[in-house]
């Protein structure tokens, strides 16, 4: 038997659909257009991309978006002053500062100094605390978007058991909250976990956030479990062509599929979902900015 496949391109496209209606109506019934403000410094060609495609897709949802892009010697002194600047700039409901940053500027830093009602990347402090106290925040925008697909696929998550391996800032750890908001029994593996293809076999849902190449194999997915991808990995493609690569997640798909309930891609799956969520947040951000009801179903 054969996974559902689930297919975050479409879904992605579907998010981005009712983003668009949303800011259609602020700017219809309130005069409101939602604005994300980019903050890229160096020239990292992977960051140069996705701001590009962040910046293609907040404008093709109608919303307004400003790019800031700094040389890779800014200081940090000029990088917090255009934060600043972002803060108090009523035009302006998020901003994101593309990672990973030079190595002479403090992340953590950096992150902290954006208005936490702005932070529609979900990273700064209070957010992490708010997420964990179960409040109101802004969420991560790739563990929000494995949320929406998993409710999306089951409805309710409750008393499920799920497996979430990787303990990072931007995915494990948040992915886990999230679930554990949604009354699953939540289980965070990493790499010094013991006896991995045990934990994860006991999953009805498994989160595979490593960023290894096809670490998790079919035989240690339990049969008609939900297998939600998040790696991002670029492998050698022999078979394409001399030179040539090509993306691949952190389970082996192949024989995954042979085994789950439903499965997400690589590419097509998570990936897309990030920014469609990224703008999703952003509305959320300008709707609670301006006291209005949010979009429903795009948040957490
Ligand atoms: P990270 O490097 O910050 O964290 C990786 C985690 O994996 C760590 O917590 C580590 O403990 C765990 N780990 C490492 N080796 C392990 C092992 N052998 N067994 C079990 N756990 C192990 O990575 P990240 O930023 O969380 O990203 C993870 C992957 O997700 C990467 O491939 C990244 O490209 C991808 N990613 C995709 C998106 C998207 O939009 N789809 C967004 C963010 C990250």
């Amino acid at each position: 038997m054969s996974a559902t496949i689930i297919d975050g391109k479409a879904f992605a496209a579907k998010v981005r659909g009712q983003v668009a209606e949303h800011v259609a109506r602020l700017k219809g019934d309130h005069g409101i257009t939602p604005g994300l403000a980019v903050v890229l410094v160096g020239e990292d060609p992977a960051s140069q991309v996705y701001v590009r495609s962040k910046g293609k897709m907040t404008v093709e949802v109608g919303m307004n978006s400003y790019e800031h892009k700094l040389s890779a010697d800014t200081s940090e002194d000029d990088l917090l002053s255009l934060i600043n600047q972002l803060n108090n700039d009523p035009g302006v409901h998020g901003i994101l500062v593309q990672l990973p940053l030079p190595k002479h500027l403090n992340e953590d830093l950096v992150i902290n100094s954006i208005d936490p009602a702005k932070d529609v990347d979900g990273f700064h402090i209070s957010n992490v605390g708010l997420l964990g106290t179960g409040q109101k925040a802004m969420v991560p925008c790739t563990p929000l978007g494995c949320l929406m697909m998993l409710r999306d696929h089951h409805g309710s998550l409750s008393g499920m058991n799920a497996v979430v391996i990787g303990r990072s800032n931007i995915v494990g750890k948040p992915m886990a909250q999230l679930l554990l908001g949604d009354s699953c029994t939540v289980t965070i593996a990493h790499s010094r976990t013991k006896d991995l293809p045990a934990v994860v076999r006991g999953a009805d849902i498994v989160v595979a956030a490593v960023g290894r190449p096809q670490m998790v194999p079919g035989d240690w997915i339990k049969p008609g479990a939900t297998v939600i991808d998040v790696g991002i990995n670029r492998i050698d493609a022999p078979e394409k062509g001399e030179g040539k690569t090509r993306l691949v997640g952190d389970v082996d798909f192949d024989s995954a599929v042979q085994v789950a309930g439903a499965i997400t891609p690589v590419p097509g799956g998570v990936g897309p979902m990030t920014i469609a969520c990224l703008l999703a947040n952003t509305v959320t951000a300008c709707c609670r900015a301006n006291g209005l009801a949010e979009p429903e179903g795009l948040t957490a």
